[in-house]
């Protein structure tokens, strides 16, 4: 299950004009690609990235022309990779588990509502949520960020997805179609909470 951040050019200092950088991770690495039938962690860097390319739509001809002009270096990363791995709700502790009175679970494997996990934010909301709530401090908590629903968010981001300064339903309904209609059903979702 591959996710992709495309920084495209003059993200480093000194990168050339004409140098694009993607980075990406990869879960379930145990599973055979659905167009290279190896698990991800049997794979050189070039199958991993022709395998992307399949799931992006390119052809044999595009991807063969483009591995020529690329470079792929890969890291295997357990610690931290093990934090985004797909999980039942039950499998990670609430910050506070129900009826504990001085115990609670701070950091990235709780489980809070609607956060993401890796970021020093998620980790300092668990400690005050923590602290908060076994000492019965009324403080108000700092409200959850979240770009899913913001309708300007997911525009900008189809619109980098597409390359156009425009945006159509058209453009939602290709994106939505490449992605299992999840960008789709977010839109929609975004949409309705738009006042
Ligand atoms: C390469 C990298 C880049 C990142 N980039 C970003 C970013 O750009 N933005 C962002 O928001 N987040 C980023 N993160 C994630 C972020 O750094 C972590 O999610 C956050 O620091 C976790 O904070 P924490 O206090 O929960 O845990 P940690 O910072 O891991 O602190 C846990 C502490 O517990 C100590 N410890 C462990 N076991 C024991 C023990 N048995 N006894 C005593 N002490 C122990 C450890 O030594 C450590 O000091 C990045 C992480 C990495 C690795």
């Amino acid at each position: 299950m591959p996710t992709c951040f495309v920084y495209g050019t003059d993200y480093y200092r000194g990168q050339p004009a004409d140098v694009n950088l993607m980075h990406g991770y990869l879960l379930w690495t145990d599973r055979p690609g659905d167009f290279v039938k190896k698990p991800v962690r049997e794979c050189t860097g070039n199958e991993i990235l022709t395998e992307i390319f399949y799931h992006f739509g390119l052809d044999e001809d595009q991807i063969k022309e483009t591995l020529k002009q690329t470079y792929v270096s890969v890291a295997a990363m357990p610690y931290i990779t093990s934090q985004f791995m797909p999980r039942h709700i039950a499998d990670r502790p609430q910050v506070i588990p129900d009826g504990c009175v001085n115990l609670a679970f701070i950091g990235q494997y709780v489980e809070t509502p609607a956060d993401v996990s890796f970021t020093v934010e998620s980790s300092v909301r668990t400690a005050m949520m923590a602290v908060w709530g076994l000492t019965g401090l009324q403080k108000p908590q700092v409200p959850m960020y979240e770009p899913i629903y913001d309708v300007r968010v997911i525009a900008k981001s189809l619109q980098m997805a597409v390359g156009s300064d425009t945006l159509s339903l058209d453009v939602r309904d290709r994106v939505g179609s490449a992605t299992g209609g999840a960008t789709a059903k977010l839109v929609n979702a975004a949409l309705k909470r738009t006042p």
